[in-house]
């Protein structure tokens, strides 16, 4: 495996690791209140070590990222089977996935990487040869993330990048008492399995609702194991706003996305240890721009067709502020 790392420092002081393994975002480096950098990003301890089981730190997830309900779909009237990683579901692209492929280096200037990956036709059961490219550009106080697929043959597509958060540093142990908004008024409504319904549930008076800032623990407790949900964003523009008040780190997420995944690393037990760090329940928050879980299988969500003619766009930014 030729894998490689890059640093890039912005003139505002921060500092991104990643790697062609997975497009990972390592580590992240913001300058806090006091201006002592803070790594915000849980992250394992060598680029090498992506290779091995661990839960999304950081990389790209593709060719469909989230779940799959039943592992199938349609596609002009044939069914594809891709592969169950999740019960009889399947998750972020199946188990050697775009996470755990080593990406072509196009170009790495001092603020601009870009990656690439073509897959085979058929690979993970996906139709089609699919090319995608993932740009990390650092500006000043802005982290962003573009998003562009490519194809020969009609198929579908959703990518997006798996970081986890902590704005008080990935040691900090919770981020309960981070304040987060989020702009959207609904999520996509799902079954015991985290399958959507296909119905948009309005949100008002939930412990979904946080178009008001309020804290990440103020209802968690009543989600059962956390926020596992994906918000429908309305309008392109600011998806979420989420701030630390011991750091004075705040982070904005700005989207042309229509969906965007919340996950409060619920899954995370401990056993999970990198850079120095057991990694626990709820000591970290996604913001995982995206198309819709199980997209593929609802013609009513926005669509993850690609085709020749037309490829397929997204970006994302992360900006940083301190207050
Ligand atoms: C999903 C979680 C899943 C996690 C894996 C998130 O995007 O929504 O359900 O456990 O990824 O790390």
């Amino acid at each position: 495996m030729n894998i490689k790392t890059f640093e890039m420092k912005s003139k505002k002081g921060i500092t991104i690791k990643v790697s062609n393994l997975g497009c990972a975002i390592i580590s992240l480096w913001v300058p806090d209140k006091d201006g002592k950098p803070r790594d915000i990003v849980h992250g394992l301890d060598n680029a090498e070590d992506y290779d091995n089981a661990h839960p999304y730190f950081g990389v790209v997830c593709g060719r469909v990222a989230n779940r799959i309900g039943y592992s199938r779909f349609m596609l002009d009237g044939v069914e594809y089977k891709v592969e169950a990683n999740d019960g009889p579901h399947h998750l972020h692209g199946g188990v050697n996935a775009f996470d755990k492929k080593v990406w072509t280096v196009e170009e790495a200037t001092d603020d601009k990487i870009v990656f690439s990956y073509v897959s085979p036709d058929g690979e993970n059961g996906y139709p089609g040869k699919l090319t995608a490219y993932v740009t990390y550009k650092l500006n000043d106080d802005t982290l962003r993330i573009e998003y562009r697929a490519e194809t020969d043959t009609k198929t579908v597509c959703n990518l997006t990048n798996h970081s986890y958060f902590n704005l008080d540093g990935h040691d900090s142990p919770t981020v309960h008492d981070h304040i987060m908004q989020i702009c959207s008024d609904k999520i996509t409504a799902v079954d015991e399995n985290l399958i959507p319904t296909g119905e948009l549930s309005d949100i008002t008076g939930t412990p979904f609702d946080f178009r008001t800032p309020k804290s990440i623990g103020q209802d968690i407790k009543s989600t059962g194991d956390g926020y596992d949900h994906n918000y429908v964003l309305d309008n392109p523009g600011v998806a979420a706003i989420v701030s630390s008040q011991k750091s004075g780190i705040s982070m904005t997420v700005k989207t042309n996305s229509p969906g965007i995944q919340l996950y409060t690393a619920n899954f995370l037990d401990g056993s999970v240890v990198g850079k120095g760090v057991s990694y626990k329940k709820q000591s970290a928050f996604c913001l995982e721009t995206q198309l819709y879980p199980d997209c593929v299988n609802k013609p009513e969500f926005p669509t993850p067709i690609v085709t020749a003619q037309k490829p397929q766009e997204f970006f994302t930014e992360f900006v940083f502020l301190v207050k």
